[in-house]
């Protein structure tokens, strides 16, 4: 399926639900979002049907994201029923990792493939901080059970956010041992900025991706580590999106850099989005939203067909550096 742009659009990102047992500042105010009632939300046999109807126009990836997918009941189920779907070719997941060690299994017996784990710091005090309510151990034991499952690529994602003055060499190093896939990303302006509920975004917290490899490489090497190079085609995950890869020479693992802002990748955009009260989504960064559910609780393949379609045709040519969104990421589906 192409969109008005030209561009085949083949990748699914589903929101299972907008909660979620962590606050990240950048992602959700303190005391979390307004919550969506649990009749809003689409049900698990509606998330299936949709996307069936999505395979059948042409979606062969579909990544499970929220808020915390690992908190919505059902999960291994859906990932079990949508791995069945003819066209669907892989399920992967975006999880802040701490449900993993008890779940990993079943959800690699139902098929997940891949999975994304957030991670911003590797400091016990920060990862507090930033979470408000997180623990390090909690997602770092994620991320040994995403490995010991044989899940790949585990990648981990850290949005960078200047204020917060992460260690980013200390990030860089993961990859060194062990096959993980780092990867940076810029503080998107997603939500509110200011005000009550506000993520605080400025545009003085966003790192571009060219300061950070210079920072990381000239971090590297006072710490007497090689170069950063451009990942080689074999090294580069399965999966690997909009990120440019390096890697240190001799590494298990990569590090890859997002720039939805410094570097726009629209024009690669190869996706639709839905949100947990099934609302389909042309851009993350538009307010733009389709109903989908109506279709979906009536049971009218055609006319969520239909729906996916309209959607398809609103998608913009890029983000034209648009600032804020009525909903906050934890909504929208990150
Ligand atoms: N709870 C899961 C997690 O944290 O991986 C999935 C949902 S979360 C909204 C998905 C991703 O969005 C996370 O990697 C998170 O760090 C990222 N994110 C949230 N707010 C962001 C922002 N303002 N800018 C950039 N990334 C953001
Ligand atoms: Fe939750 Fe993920 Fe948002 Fe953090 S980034 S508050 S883990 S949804």
């Amino acid at each position: 399926m192409k969109d008005s742009h030209g561009r085949v659009i083949d990748y699914l990102r589903l929101s299972l639900t907008d909660r979620c047992n962590f606050r990240c500042v950048y992602c959700m105010p303190e005391d979390g979002v307004c919550q969506m009632d649990h009749g809003e939300i689409l049900r698990i046999e509606e998330i299936e049907r949709l996307v069936h109807v999505a395979a059948s126009l042409g979606i062969r990836s579909v990544r499970l994201t929220g808020g915390e997918p690992l908190v919505r009941k059902g999960v291994v189920d859906l990932v079990r029923a949508i791995t069945d779907i003819p066209g669907i070719e892989n399920v992967s997941m975006t999880t802040n990792g701490v449900l993993l060690p008890q779940m990993v299994d079943d959800l690699k017996a139902a098929g997940l493939s891949r999975v994304n784990i957030s991670l911003d710091t590797l400091d016990a005090e920060q990862f507090r901080a930033i979470t408000r309510v997180g623990r390090l151990e909690d997602t770092l034991a994620g991320i040994d059970a995403a490995l010991k499952a044989g899940l790949s690529p585990v990648k981990v994602n850290a949005v960078t956010v200047r204020s917060l003055n992460q260690d980013f060499l200390a990030f860089a190093k993961l990859s060194l041992d062990r096959p993980l896939h780092v990867r940076f990303i810029e503080y998107m302006p997603v939500g509110n900025a200011e005000g009550e509920g506000g993520t605080g975004w400025g545009v003085v917290d966003v790192i571009p991706s060219e300061e950070l490899i210079e920072r990381i490489s000239a971090e590297a090497a006072a710490a007497g580590l090689p170069a950063l190079v451009p990942a080689s085609r074999s090294s580069k995950p399965v999966g690997w999106g909009p990120a440019r890869y390096f890697e240190f020479p001799g590494a298990a693992g990569t590090v890859g850099f997002i720039s939805p802002l410094s570097r726009h990748f629209c024009g690669e955009c190869n996706r639709l989005r839905v949100t947990a009260d099934g609302k389909v989504r042309p851009c993350l960064f538009s307010d733009d939203e389709y109903d989908v559910r109506a279709a979906l609780r009536a049971g009218d393949d055609a006319a969520a067909r239909g729906v996916l379609l309209t959607a398809l045709g609103a998608k913009p040519d890029e983000h034209h550096d648009k600032v804020g969104t009525e909903r906050n990421m934890s909504q929208i589906g990150g």
